[in-house]
This record gives C-alpha cells, structure tokens and sequence, in this order.
C-alpha cells in the first residue's frame, strides 16, 4: 500500500476508523467536557481499502452521520457559542466509581500536572501530521478526534491534543467513533467488549440499538472475568500492583501460578493506556526490581516490537514476512512426514492425543485468554501437527482471532510468527518439520510447572463446551 511520509499503516488490529461504518451518536466525557460527533468528511479509497482490516468499528458502506451535539465551549448546552476556558475540572474526568485508590491518586497526579490541558506543552516533535494541511483552515467550525485504537478519554495523548487545538481555536471538539456491523472473524465476545467499553466513554448514546446494529457470529460467548471499560482495567492494573507483581520476574512462565497482569484485553481495546500502567508499576521497583524490569521489558520492549513490526512488514501475518533462513529451513522441512495431522475442526474442539494443549485450547475458548507461556507451545504444535507452515500460522491465527479476547493484535501476529516463522527469535538445532525454528515440548513444560495440574483445571470432562 503507497504511504505517505509519516502516515500509520493501519493493520488489523487498528481500531482506526475511515468514514466507513456508523458514526456512535455522541460522546460526552465528564457531562460537559466533549459531544459529538458529525461526521468529519468522507474518506479516501486509499482509507476505504484500509478499513478493511481494522478492529470491529467500521465498515465499508457510506458513512450514517448522525446529529452534532454541543461541544467544549458551548458548555450551557443553549447552542450560543460562549468563549468559556475549561479548566481542569473539564479535562478530567470524574474518578471511576468503585476503584480503589489507583484510580483516584491517578487523577490527582494529572491535576498536580496541569489543571487545564490548555496549560500543557505537547512535544511538537511526537505529533504527526497525517493530512496535507499544516494549518487550521480559516473558518474552521470544529475539532474532531477519530477514537479509534485508544478507546479511553483520560490519558489519551491525541483527545488532549484535540481538545487543546480546540481551547486554542475557541472550537467545539466532536469525537467520532465509526461502528461497522462485523468485522474479519470478530464475535460479540470482542464486540460486546469494545462496545461495553465504549459505553463508559460516551453516555448519551443509543447503546442497545448500537448492540443491535451488529451481524457477527454470537456462538463465542462473551467472559465474565474481564469487566470492559477503563475503570475495570484500572482495578485489573490496581489488583496486579498490589497481588501479582510480586510473583511476575519469578513465575510468569507458570501458568498455574497467578502472576500475570491480564490486561491484553484492556490494552487491545485502548481502554487502559500501557504507558500509565508502566508508570504505576514503575512505582514498586524499590520493592520488586526483577518484576518491575520483566514487565517493562514485555509491556514495552515485545510489545513495540511487535507493532513495529507490523507497521513495517506488510507481509505481517503470512510466511514471507518471515527472514530468508526461516523461510528456507520451513521449506526445506515442508515435507517432512508429521508424527500427527489434525484439521482445523479437531484442533479447534481440542481433540488432540495431548492433554495439555487440549487444555490450553479450552481455556482460550472458555475464558478468551490462555496464560502467556502455552502459546507459545500451543502455536509450535500447530506447526507439528499440520501439513505446511502456511497451514499452521493461517490456523493459529484463526484460533487466535477467534478466540481470545486480545486477538487480531500486532502482539498476536508476532506472537504467531515467532512461533512459528521464527521472527525475533535465531536458528537452532535442526530436526524434523521445524527445521531450525525454536522446538518445544511437553518434556519441557513438565520441567517448568506442574501440566497435571493445570490439565486437571482444564478438563473438558469438567466443562459443558
Ligand atoms: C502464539 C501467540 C499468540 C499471541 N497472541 C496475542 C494476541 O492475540 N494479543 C496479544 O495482546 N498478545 C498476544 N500474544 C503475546 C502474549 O502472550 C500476550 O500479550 C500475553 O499473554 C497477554 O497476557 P497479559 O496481559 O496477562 O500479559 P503480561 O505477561 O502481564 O504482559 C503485560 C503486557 O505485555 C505485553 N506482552 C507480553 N508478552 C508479550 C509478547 N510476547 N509479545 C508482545 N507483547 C507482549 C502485552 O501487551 C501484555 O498485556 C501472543 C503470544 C503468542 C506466543
């Protein structure tokens, strides 16, 4: 796809909106702050072919627009246009009912920053222009922010840029977020989060007949342990700091153990923002240093590494993405006889002679999130158990996609990838199907933690799926 200079390549992942799908009716953040939200103009073909891969908030049909509300400046909501600076109390939203104190002390941190937004000085340098226009046009009637990948109205750099641009200008800020019917192989387990999620960001909105607009497959039943919205994800980033961090450096690779942070889904959605949660756990390295460095070096190094990779790889998601010796190693082992070959309707039920992928593949379609560790080893099954390296990823993805609640993440393809293509990752000793691609077994999970126990967990016996 020809970019231009500094424009994002949207992958699959990216909640970015082009025109295309239903613009939500308004948002409005602390009863006063932001509504909106006409539609901003129709979008480029370019836009268009790219909305075909993002996240569930799009679609190809033309645009529905639907009212303009009162906005930034027009606070009386009379439709006169008062010239009213906001102070801080109209940038910050309320505290999110029923957290505990992480969610106040973060707002209170904020107020210590700035009281307005208009008070702060963006780095111009981490601002991209992605339109031919440098200037505000003369006679520009409005600011609009396109909520797309971060789906949250605190920290959330481009809504306070937005909402600074429009103090500046004395202009209403509109905030538009498209929702498209269906999208790729989302279910409502991924929609039903995204739009609960959204539901915290704008109040006033029709959000029945939103959830009723949807066409995607409701047979993945949406999870009860992951709450949508910024204010559960903050109790989930509040519950590790005080419960699990601890246990990260030490036994993050034991999925029996509860030391992971599963935010992933929160993260996905852009309801929670990774930098605040690596602010807050950076707070605990006097404490807990191993931990601290171990999920910086995943919530920061492996995660931007993935989207880089993403951005810059347009074969992100097949195997020539891959690096020549990998591509080279799987092709030489293309033929290599498989020990077994499953179809993708036996490995989706989890109908394999090992009990412990079965039960990592139950927890992801029960819970929407398989601990960590066994994706690895569940991908680098796949590509024992299938007849080509292109099966397997094509496969993994599926699944992947499909089931987990952080699915169709650039985490995901690289997650993928890495397993299977060897991306990021080096050659080693050769051997049969994977060639020099990272092997892994279930001798080695036993060394690591107990897989009776966790295959005890996920019996399919105990559950009716
Ligand atoms: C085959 C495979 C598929 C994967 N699919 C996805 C996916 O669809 N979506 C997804 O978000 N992640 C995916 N991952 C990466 C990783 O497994 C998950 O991010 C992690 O398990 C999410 O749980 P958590 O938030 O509790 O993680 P924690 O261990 O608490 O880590 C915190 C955060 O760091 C980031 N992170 C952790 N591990 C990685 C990693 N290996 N690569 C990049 N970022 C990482 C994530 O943003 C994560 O939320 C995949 C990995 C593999 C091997």
């Amino acid at each position: 796809m020809e970019e231009k200079p500094g424009k994002l390549r949207k992958t699959k992942n990216d909640n970015g909106n082009t025109g295309a799908g239903r613009v939500l009716d308004t948002v409005k953040i602390d009863q006063k702050v932001v509504e909106g939200g006409r539609q901003a103009g129709s979008s480029s073909g370019r836009e268009a072919k790219a909305a075909r891969k993002q996240e569930p908030g799009k679609r190809e049909s033309a645009g529905e627009t639907t009212r303009s509300g009162s906005s930034g400046d027009e606070l009386s909501n009379t439709g006169t246009r008062k010239k009213r600076r906001l102070g801080a109390r109209d940038v910050v939203a309320s505290p999110p009912g029923g957290v505990g104190g992480l969610a106040s002390s973060i707002k209170e941190t904020r107020l210590q920053a700035r009281m307005s937004v208009q008070g702060f000085e963006f780095n111009k340098k981490r601002v991209r222009l992605i339109s031919e226009a440098v200037e505000m046009k003369d006679g520009s009637e409005s600011i609009v922010y396109w909520m797309s990948r971060d789906q949250r109205v605190q920290d959330n750099w481009a809504l306070l840029y937005s909402q600074h641009l429009a103090l500046s200008h004395e202009l209403p800020l509109h905030v538009c977020f498209c929702l498209v019917p269906r999208f790729l192989d989302a279910t409502i387990r991924h929609f039903g989060f995204m739009l609960r999620g959204l539901e915290e960001v704008a109040k006033a909105v029709d959000w029945e007949q939103a959830r009723s607009s949807l066409e995607v497959d409701c047979s993945v039943k949406e999870v009860d342990w992951a709450r949508p919205g910024t204010e559960a994800g903050l109790a989930m980033l509040e519950s590790f700091i005080m419960e699990r961090l601890k246990l990260f450096g030490s036994d993050r690779n034991n999925p029996n153990r509860p030391a992971l942070s599963n935010l992933s889904p929160w993260f996905h959605f852009g309801q929670v923002s990774v930098q605040r949660a690596v602010l807050e756990v950076r707070k605990c390295s006097s404490k807990y240093l191993q931990s601290v460095n171990s999920f910086i070096e995943e919530a920061v190094v492996r995660r931007e590494l993935a989207d880089n990779f993403c951005y810059y790889n347009k074969n992100y998601d097949c195997v020539e993405g891959a690096s020549d010796w990998a591509r080279k190693t799987l092709q030489d082992h293309a033929q290599d006889e498989r020990s077994h070959l499953y179809s993708r309707a036996q490995l989706e039920a989890g109908k394999t002679h090992d009990p412990l992928w079965n039960a990592a593949q139950l927890q992801m379609t029960l819970e929407g999130k398989m601990h960590g560790f066994l994706r690895m080893y569940w991908a680098k099954k796949i590509l024992e158990w299938t007849s080509s390296p292109e099966e397997a990823l094509e496969t993994a993805l599926y699944l992947n996609d499909r089931y987990e609640l952080d699915g169709r993440d650039p985490n995901g393809y690289v997650g993928c990838m890495w397993s299977i293509c060897g991306i990021h990752d080096q050659g080693w000793g050769e051997r049969p199907v994977f060639g020099k691609i990272r092997f892994m077994n279930y001798a080695g999970c036993k060394r690591k933690f107990d897989v009776g126990q966790f295959e005890r967990k996920y019996h399919p016996e105990k559950f009716t799926v």
